[in-house]
């Protein structure tokens, strides 16, 4: 997450400084998966290729009772430039952050500690004690705070994380099998003894991560007789466990604080959420944070736009929480359940479900998190004369595009210097005034599907719009970028 904002604002010309407590970078697989919607943001980071390549495709996911088949969801028909998950160990993730971020000359300082804050007018006063124990003082303008579930900033800061914790115990362990099991495909068993999810990682490794109903004794994990065991009683087809990678025990914690934003603090990731993996939201919805917050510090950074514009991060990506946080949830109890005729129910409802495309493409689009959309953002404003189709708010899909001097680009192109895209679709390219340069640049386009022509698009750089209105009415447009730079509410001066 820090390193995913890191790279994010050094990219856009924002200088950084990254600390780390920790000696080393995870070598635990933890998150397995980075979904469309985060594969699209780092393709406007120029770098998706990086973990394209380094992972595997996830194909589908298939859920499965012990009598066969309840429903199977394929990525392939999503409508992104990326149609498919790509399986990839956080180790391996972090590992190319780090690599991308020390090709820019920024390096993780190790071993480095936050002791304290406090906000002043001149900016976060910070005591950091670094590897051979010897305190630093320093001021910086923010205090980004991606310190994780236990955040020493969120504690500093007295902000209460309310939630709960589950009262469900998980396993979870990383093995080789044998077996027939599809490749990139995640499979969920939900057997009447209790779910057992398995996710394929790369080099024939997989995840199995199983609810049991008695409180281990220790946190050392499963021993793989016991992983084998589990498989035998929950899996419908014959699978053996070998060499186990790594182990442990969990449970869920469902919390959340109510603001992101803290003057010049700003908390992220799991420092600011955390919640059930069902779904494997978690790291991909901090990387999504990180996004969010970083084209908007950049742009006050390098003081194009008003401060008011980082309000907006806490407004979005808290909505953006609450809703993976009840998903999560939902998912996460409508497995757990232990009575044998509401099971039997809940199969039944999910077969009869599984069986309409309509509820197939809306889970697949739930889970790659296309589906995310800021229609109550700060940003997101309706004029008289909007497209049809496309809300203020909503993701706009990568396309093919023409750049002012008949350069050919694609929007996620053109949105990797940072700044707002106001794009013509089948009508005259703009001009975009002189003292909007810092903030907005102009394209066009013929059109595109859920685009229509004879509009022009106001894009955000994370490629949500903002707004839309007819050519001639343009200057609604203009005045909503003027707005934020003199921190005049954008709502009003559209
Ligand atoms: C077993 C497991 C499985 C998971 N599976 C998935 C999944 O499938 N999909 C998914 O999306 N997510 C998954 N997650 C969640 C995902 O791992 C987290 O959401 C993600 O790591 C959060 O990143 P973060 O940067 O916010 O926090 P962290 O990864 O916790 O990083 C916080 C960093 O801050 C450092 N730090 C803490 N305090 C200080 C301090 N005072 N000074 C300096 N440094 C400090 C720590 O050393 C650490 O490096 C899983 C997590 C676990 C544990």
């Amino acid at each position: 997450m820090g390193l995913t904002l890191a790279l994010a604002l050094e990219r856009r010309g924002v200088p950084v400084r990254i600390i780390d407590s920790a000696a080393t970078r995870t070598d635990t697989s933890k998150a397995l998966v980075l979904w469309p919607r985060t594969l699209e943001m780092l393709d406007i980071e120029g770098c998706a290729d990086r973990f394209v390549n380094s992972g595997i495709r996830g194909t589908g996911a298939r859920l499965r009772s012990d009598r066969g088949e309840l429903a199977h969801m394929t990525f392939g028909g999503l409508d992104s430039p990326f149609p498919f998950p790509v399986l990839i160990p956080q180790s391996e993730t972090e590992r190319i952050l780090g690599e991308l971020l020390e090709e820019r000359g920024v390096v993780v300082e190790r071993e480095s500690t936050l002791q304290e804050f406090s906000s002043h007018d001149d900016g976060v006063h910070l005591v950091i004690t670094g590897p051979d124990g010897k305190e630093e003082a320093v001021i910086t303008p923010w205090l980004l705070a991606c310190d994780g579930a236990h955040s020493t900033v969120r504690r500093g800061l007295g902000v209460e994380f309310s939630g709960t914790t589950l009262d469900m115990d998980f396993v979870l362990a990383d093995v080789h099998l044998d077996g027939d099991l599809p490749d990139g495909e995640l499979s969920i068993v939900l057997a009447p003894e209790g779910v057992v999810a398995l996710f394929p990682i790369i080099g024939g490794r997989f995840r199995v991560v199983a609810e049991i109903h008695e409180r281990p004794a220790t946190d050392d994990g499963p021993t793989l007789d016991a992983v084998q065991g589990l498989l035998d009683r929950r899996v419908p087809v014959p699978l053996r466990a070998h060499d186990l990678v790594w182990a442990s025990n969990f449970r869920i914690n469902e919390r959340k604080v109510e603001a992101y934003r803290h003057g010049r603090v700003f908390l992220a990731g799991d420092a600011a959420h955390i919640h059930s993996p069902a779904g494997g939201q978690g790291m991909n919805t901090g990387m999504q944070d990180a996004f969010n917050l970083a084209w908007r510090l950049s742009m006050v950074a390098r003081d194009v736009a008003h401060d008011e514009l980082l309000d907006g991060y806490s407004v979005e990506r808290s909505a953006v929480a609450d809703m993976v946080l009840r998903n999560a949830g939902a998912m996460t109890r409508m497995t757990g359940i232990r009575n044998g005729m509401l099971q039997r129910l809940r199969n039944a409802v999910i077969r009869v479900a599984g069986r309409r495309a309509a509820f197939r493409r809306r889970m697949v689009e739930q889970l790659s998190e296309v589906d995310v959309a800021y229609r109550h953002g700060d940003l997101s404003i309706h004029t008289p004369d909007q497209a049809p189709g496309l809300a203020p708010g909503d993701r706009v899909r990568d396309l093919d595009i023409v750049l002012p001097e008949g350069t050919p680009a694609t929007l996620h192109e053109a949105l990797r210097d940072g700044r707002f895209l106001l794009l013509s679709v089948g009508c005259d390219a703009l001009e975009v005034p002189p003292d909007l340069r810092g903030l907005a640049h102009a394209a066009v386009t013929a059109g595109a599907t859920r685009v229509p022509a004879g509009f022009v698009y106001l894009i955000r750089p994370d490629a949500y719009l903002a707004m839309s209105t007819r050519p001639e009415r343009v200057e609604c447009l203009l005045t909503t970028l003027s707005s934020l730079s003199t921190g005049q509410s954008a709502t009003t001066a559209a």
